[in-house]
């Protein structure tokens, strides 16, 4: 019996009839338990408090035995002891793994919902989803499924990516984003190995967010000739079947610009739980974003300023625009030496801006028809 030993599936077609594929998963919860425990024990440390060491194993998931092994070498070497400091440098560890390995990427996550301005309905929509999610245990005994994840569409610069970060901040877990370019190899099946490989890490990670960012990027040319829509085909096989058959707690934020360009079965029950579009914001929804935006950057100066008068001048315009127009007034009233920033200097800052809608206006009537046909909801609470 020969037993080959490799990190990726490569089996010539002459042999596969006489292989038996052996893949290895990733460590279980209990066995990162005894990896630690045998560490401490040989390092004569003692046991750690079971709160401590229920969060070290956590931290440590989607980790090999050897690399669980190293980190706690080298923090003991360094600090002299494993404590509660030891999940930094686990964590510092593993984003470093993630970027080496080079499919997904660890976003820091420093937003949350209360900085998202308006899009009640969707917010409402992921507190619910986050009472489910803080304690899986409970709602899986009570007969609650756990949620697959959200797609969301819309208008560009209108918090889609805020809503992915925001919504790991609310789950208080890790932010994981998926770069389907990325995941494109130039060798024949690389690519599928590749997402296969993203999707275990993110597995052996979750609980977490898995961000799927332009999907309909990622699965343009689905259904074309030529070998590049070929394994575009496969890829998006097999993400569809991961996502119907998903039992892990990898909640999955896909967002889009336009998914009309995407294959209708990725709309289908089952796939996600709720697909929800945004658009351009509502009266309600800019003044709730230029106080965001001011009461970050000059909290002092918000009572002075006339909201509703920027509102009112701001129509068609998006979250980012408005983000832009807050910064560019900050910027003049201080290049121009005031000690306050006034209604003027971001009404100027309006002035010399184009909004979104009088750069796209046909594409975003044409986008908001199409979800209303579809009946996809509507993030914003109308
Ligand atoms: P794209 O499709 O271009 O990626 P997006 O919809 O993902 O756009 P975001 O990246 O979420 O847009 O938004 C860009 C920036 O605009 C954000 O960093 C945020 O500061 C601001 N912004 C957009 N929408 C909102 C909002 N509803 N509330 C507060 N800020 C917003």
């Amino acid at each position: 019996t020969f037993i080959f030993i490799s990190p990726v599936v490569k089996i010539p077609k002459e042999l596969e009839k006489y292989m038996v594929l052996l893949e290895e998963d990733f460590l279980k919860e209990e066995e990162i338990r005894e990896v630690v425990s045998e560490f401490l024990e040989e390092c004569s440390l003692g046991s750690l408090h079971e709160k401590l060491m229920d969060e070290i194993v956590v931290a440590f998931k989607g980790l090999s035995n050897l690399e669980i092994e190293t980190i706690l070498a080298l923090d003991l070497s360094s600090r002299g002891t494993i404590d509660r400091e030891t999940i930094h440098l686990i964590i510092e560890q593993k984003q470093q793994m993630i970027r080496k390995a080079g499919i997904l990427e660890m976003i820091p996550v420093n937003e949350g919902l209360e900085d998202i301005g308006g899009l009640e309905n969707l917010k409402n929509w992921l507190q619910k989803k986050a009472v489910i999610l803080k304690d899986m245990a409970k709602a899986k005994k009570f007969g609650v499924e756990l949620p697959k994840g959200v797609l969301i569409a819309g208008v560009p610069g209108c918090g889609k990516s805020l809503n992915a970060k925001a919504s790991a901040k609310l789950f208080e877990v890790p932010l994981l984003k998926l770069d389907m370019g990325r995941i494109m190899g130039k060798y024949v099946g690389e690519s599928e190995e590749n997402l296969r490989h993203a999707i275990a890490l993110a597995e052996a990670i979750a609980p977490c967010v898995l961000w799927v960012d332009e999907l309909e990027k990622a699965f343009a040319g689905i259904g074309g000739n030529g070998g590049g829509a070929e394994v575009t085909t496969r890829l998006f096989g097999q993400f569809l079947t991961w996502m119907q058959e998903k039992k892990s707690a990898v909640f999955v934020v896909a967002t889009a610009n336009d998914i009309m360009k995407l294959p209708p079965e990725l709309m289908r029950k089952g796939r996600f739980d709720e697909i929800f579009y945004v658009k351009l914001p509502t009266r309600e929804e800019r003044r709730k974003i230029f106080e965001i935006h001011i009461g970050k950057r000059r909290p002092d100066d918000l009572k002075d300023i006339n909201i509703d008068k920027l509102v009112s001048e701001t129509e068609g315009y998006s979250g980012a625009d408005i983000e832009g127009i807050v910064k560019g007034g900050v910027e003049s009233a201080y290049v121009n030496k005031k000690s306050n920033v006034e209604t003027e200097d971001i009404i100027e800052a309006i002035e010399s801006t184009h909004s979104l809608s009088e750069v796209m206006e046909k594409e975003i009537y044409e986008m908001e028809r199409a979800y209303k046909e579809k009946k996809f909801k509507c993030a914003s609470d109308e």
